[in-house]
């Protein structure tokens, strides 16, 4: 998963980039990266770095990075790894373009080998520079030099063509002999985008609604799977039309990865994440669990947790305490890292624990490993009875359209029978919980009320995946997983 920003103005746009990222860091922390173009389309200037965007980027790289459009990324891998090769935006000499994404390619693979039979070698283990490369040659197929929106429009319809998975793409460039930001998605819009204007003329396309409140744009349009968006600095945006499938946008974003201040599809995040909660207590009280307390995991699960607690008419309380500033955690010899990491990132208040019956509610379950040490931490602090509340369904399949959730034999709830009840009986007292409660598939509908991919928890994917695509993922998330040290909160 990953996020990503470009704007085009009347000034230079690097600083405004840099604080964009900031708004979309929780996004990816591997990387972060700025490129921009002169006015004049004759020079580029590029700077990335690993970690979060103040660490890759500093002030010196912001003087550096000149010109009144640019792109941002900050990213997650997903495919490739956290090192600067795959860092993004990327740069393709002929004819000059920068671009970024967000999402998965499925199929990298194809794609490397075809592009290396017309002798484009690709540099990186990141699934965007074969998009580019697909858009860039066939831009130069058109003609050489002078590129104007026709060339650049059947160059996307190629890229959409050959390049399967999920994407949302800005690309930044010279069309008609102007500076051009375009900003086009996958055919089933899966990763999100939206596009904002400000009184000075300038356009914004950002991952998420976050990085436009932050640089005072106004919301305009989120751009539909079927449209190609070309922006200009003090007019209109150029729309053409593409063709699209049935719009799958991701669920899980309103579950887990976006800002609950975020707007996507239209939707609040933070009024979907409600209605979740208030759908999972429904589920609760059929179930006539009782509880003295709702205690959220931070910070995710803190709206669906509110509205637990409003609904199940219980103190919501906050029982655990996240730490802000802790990061990664290694591998230490003697065994202990998983649970220091978990002690330093969160810590109970046994005050609010102490002889009650305890509601903890998490906003997803994937491997399980962190929400086990949970409970325990929460027992240790005297619960009396830990009780376990999801807001979304159980995992059950993979995602291959962007956000890292193991390989199917690492799925906690494919350990367990597909029947609900069966599911959390069994796999409550796994975990050594009193209860387990997930938001059922029918109540997430309820709550989200729109066309959606929810592939992970019902296995329905919105594209088909081909045995090679599959194989090809499920390799390298299998090779990240062996070479990982990082020890995150979710599990
Ligand atoms: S499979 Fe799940 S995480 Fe992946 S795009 Fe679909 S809903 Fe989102």
């Amino acid at each position: 998963m990953c996020g990503f920003v470009g704007i085009i103005g009347p000034t230079d746009v690097a600083p405004g980039l840099h604080i964009a990222l900031q708004a979309l860091q929780h996004r990816g922390q591997d990387s972060a990266g700025i490129a921009t173009m002169a006015a004049d389309g004759a020079r580029f200037f590029m700077r990335r770095g690993l970690g979060k965007v103040t660490r890759a980027l500093d002030a010196e790289d912001l003087r550096a990075l000149e010109g009144p459009v640019g792109i941002g990324h900050v990213r997650y891998p997903t495919i490739g790894r956290g090192v600067l090769a795959d860092a993004q935006p990327f740069f393709y000499r002929q004819p000059g373009v920068l671009m970024a994404h967000n999402g998965n390619v499925t199929n990298y693979d194809e794609l490397s080998e075809s592009l290396a039979a017309r002798s484009i070698h690709l540099l990186s283990r990141c699934d965007v520079e074969p998009a580019m490369c697909e858009f860039a040659d066939a831009l130069m197929e058109r003609r050489k030099s002078g590129h104007t929106i026709d060339d650049a429009l059947e160059a996307l319809r190629a890229v959409r063509a050959r390049v399967r998975g999920s994407y949302s793409i800005v690309a930044a460039l010279m069309l008609d002999g102007e500076p051009t930001l375009v900003v086009f998605r996958d055919p089933n819009g899966i990763r999100p985008v939206t596009v904002g204007r400000r009184e000075d003329g300038a356009w914004i396309a950002a991952s998420e609604s976050v990085a436009l409140d932050a640089l005072d744009f106004e919301h305009y349009e989120e751009p539909q799977p079927d449209t190609a968006f070309f922006l200009r600095p003090g007019r209109e945006p150029i729309r053409h039309r593409l063709d699209a499938k049935a719009p799958a946008p991701c669920v899980f974003e309103f579950i887990y990865f976006a800002r609950p201040d975020s707007v996507i599809e239209g939707r609040s995040v933070y009024e979907v994440r409600l209605a979740m909660g208030r759908a999972l207590a429904e589920r609760i009280q059929r179930k006539g669990i009782e509880v003295d307390v709702v205690i959220p995991v931070p910070d995710t699960a803190r709206p669906a947790a509110t509205a637990v607690a409003e609904t199940l008419g219980r103190p919501l309380r906050e029982g655990l305490i996240k730490n802000r500033y802790s990061g990664r955690t290694f591998i230490m010899p003697d065994g202990l890292t998983r649970s220091a990491a978990l002690r330093l990132k969160l810590n109970p208040l046994p005050r609010e624990i102490k002889g009650r019956r305890v509601l903890l509610v998490d906003d997803s379950i994937v491997r399980g490993s962190t929400l086990g040490r949970v409970l325990a931490l929460v027992r240790d602090a005297g619960a009396s009875e830990v009780h376990l509340a999801i807001h979304s369904p159980p995992v059950r399949n993979p995602c291959f359209y962007g956000i890292d959730m193991s390989t199917e034999e690492e799925l906690f709830a494919r350990r367990f029978p597909a029947d609900l009840e069966a599911l959390e009986r069994e796999a409550a007292a796994g975990l050594g919980a009193e209860s387990l409660s997930f938001l059922d598939v029918e109540g997430m509908d309820a709550a989200y009320a729109g066309p959606r991919c929810a592939a992970c928890f019902d296995g329905a994917y919105p594209q088909v995946l081909s045995e090679r695509d599959r194989a090809g993922i499920t390799r390298d998330r299998r090779g990240d997983a062996q070479s990982s040290t990082s020890s995150g909160v979710l599990g």
